[in-house]
């Protein structure tokens, strides 16, 4: 049997799927992956030096640029595509059990996952979080006050720093959505890896303590990944082409 025939049994058989998603789900819908062969930072590296959490806050510059490039981020008319809407039908099956994604685009939200099955290990774009007093408010506001004029918006509450509401480099992760995330790899009885290299821990963790705790483990990824190792199946390809055959979209 070839692989993917046999992953798709595999999903027909499961009842707790948990999904790890990354940036290779959303490159389909126009998003590019800042890490990828072609990627932003790994075409220019000094980009990501800036993109630093302590360089944001130190430096009022690295503010004003960083407000342009969420002005014209591609994701604002990003619209979900084949891939995340096979997520929703694996959904609609009572078969997701969680979906673990890395990306912070809301794509799975938007293309109709439940939100208390999502888990943002690395936040949202959607939202602002003020530095000062926590607040968080819609990007939508802060991106209407750039494009009024303002340059570098502070928190109309405090003063505040305002960023996006995401993980910067060099910014700790939230620990109760790590731990949510792991809890749910480990009751899984099927991974399901999507569009990233598993190389960015501790979600990365998520697959060898699914496999250990008895989980298939399915990876869909165009390159190699840290666990193809220990993967029952690796399938390369487009994704918004696998995955409507694995869910049965
Ligand atoms: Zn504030």
């Amino acid at each position: 049997m070839s692989d993917i025939a046999a992953a798709c049994e595999w999903v027909a058989a499961a009842q707790r799927i948990v999904v790890l998603t990354g940036a290779g789900i959303s490159t389909e819908s126009g998003i590019p992956d800042f890490r990828g062969p072609r990627g932003v930072w790994t075409r220019n590296p000094a980009a990501e030096a800036q993109s630093t959490l302590q360089n944001y806050l130190a430096d009022p510059q690295v503010r004003r640029a960083a407000w342009q490039a969420r002005l014209e981020s591609p994701a604002w008319s990003a619209q979900p595509n084949a891939g995340h809407l096979a997520l929703v039908a694996l959904e609609r099956r009572g078969k997701l059990h969680a979906l673990v994604t890395q990306n912070v685009d809301e794509l799975h939200r938007i293309a109709g996952n439940s939100a208390d099955r999502i888990i943002e290990v690395h936040g949202t774009m959607r939202r602002v979080m003020c530095w000062s007093c926590g607040r968080r408010t819609p990007m939508e506001e802060a991106l209407a006050r750039v494009r009024a004029g303002e340059p570098d918006p502070a928190c109309s509450d405090c003063g505040g720093i305002l960023k996006s509401d995401t993980i910067s480099f060099g910014q700790a992760l939230v620990p109760e959505v790590i731990e949510r995330a792991l809890a749910a790899a480990a009751e899984a009885d099927l991974l399901l890896a999507v569009g990233t290299t598993l190389q960015v821990y501790p979600v990365a963790g998520a697959v060898p303590l699914a496999k250990e705790a008895g989980a298939r483990i399915v990876i869909v990824n165009d390159q190699p990944t840290a666990f193809d190792d220990i993967a029952d199946a690796v399938l390369g390809g487009p994704i918004g082409e696998l995955l409507p055959r694995l869910c049965a979209a």
